[in-house]
């Protein structure tokens, strides 16, 4: 299996708060962004590098003059090293592996409107739209024991979902709020439990100045993935996001994560994602469909 390693090898470590190698910190913080494994080899106490690297090696500081001798010591030594042991943590004559490969965690991302919830008809203006009102919120059918299915199985489930009604006056915070309270209700009815909710509510052409700007977490940008992923140390390669349209499609493929799109009927949207170059890994007709599907892969 071909996997992409990030290897920080320095003699003295990055330090974000005291905005020490500020560049290697913005390197680092990349690299956990998109998901690449991280080796560190650093010396001091392992700074920045120790507190987001996969494997990191202190080289200890035998003498505070000489931390740089050290290290160019230590990579003459170090050959032997380049194949880690599997299992954590272990001890060797020149510092310590800290292992945390195995620890990442696997996560289904899920788009909220059309996935976990009915669309909504609006007749007086025609459209398909989100629930603009809780009373309007209905869990589309086979969602909880979808999520249950998930969950037992050792995948994270997490929403990430752009919400721009506020942005565009359709809606209040208050009703925003309200619908995610009456979405995690309705879950909670069957024991449910979401492991996060990720949402932007910004918009680049919003009418409420607050949110109006050209942000990282819209999808199709990975954003919302990405914080998900530095909050809860997630391997997006082991990962999947389902949605219902090109932009979430764009979004999990982006951040590295494998897609399903949820599709009724045959796919309208399915020729648009080939010439995107998103077309999802498969399609199915909701949730519990592609639960199963995704599960009996295992
Ligand atoms: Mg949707």
């Amino acid at each position: 299996m071909k996997m992409t390693v990030f290897l920080c090898y320095r003699s003295a470590a990055a330090n974000r708060e005291k905005n020490v190698s500020v560049n290697l910190v913005k390197a680092l913080e990349y690299a956990r962004q998109v998901g690449t494994r991280i080796l560190g080899i650093v010396g001091r106490d392992g700074g920045y590098t120790a507190e987001v690297a996969d494997v990191c090696i202190i080289i200890p500081v035998v003498d505070s003059g000489n931390i740089t001798p050290h290290t160019e010591a230590f990579r003459v030594s170090s050959g032997t090293l380049s194949s880690p042991p599997p299992d954590a943590p272990v001890r060797n004559e020149v510092g310590i592996y800290k292992m945390r490969l195995s620890n990442r965690t696997k996560a289904v991302f899920l788009d909220r409107d059309g996935v976990v919830n009915e669309l909504v008809y609006f007749p007086e203006h025609g459209i398909i739209d989100s629930p603009f009102i809780a009373s309007q919120f209905r869990l589309c059918r086979g969602v909880p024991e979808a999520i249950k299915k998930f969950q037992s199985a050792g995948y994270k489930v997490i929403i990430a979902s752009n919400q721009p009604g506020i942005a565009k006056g359709h809606i209040l915070p208050q009703d925003f709020q309200q619908i995610r309270k009456t979405m995690k209700i309705q879950l909670s009815q069957q024991d449910v439990f979401l492991d996060g909710e990720y949402y932007c509510l910004h918009h680049p052409e919003a009418k409420v100045e607050r949110y109006r700007t050209d942000c990282t977490c819209r999808k199709p940008k990975p954003g919302l993935i990405y914080n998900a992923v530095l909050d809860m140390d997630i391997d997006v390669a082991e990962s999947w996001f389902i949605g219902d349209n090109l932009t979430d499609m764009q979004a999990g493929r982006s951040a590295g994560c494998h897609t399903l799109l949820i599709g009724k009927m045959h796919c309208q949207l399915c020729a648009l994602m080939y010439n995107e170059g998103v077309k999802p890994e498969t399609v199915k007709p909701d949730l519990l469909e592609a639960a199963d599907f995704i599960l009996k892969g295992e």
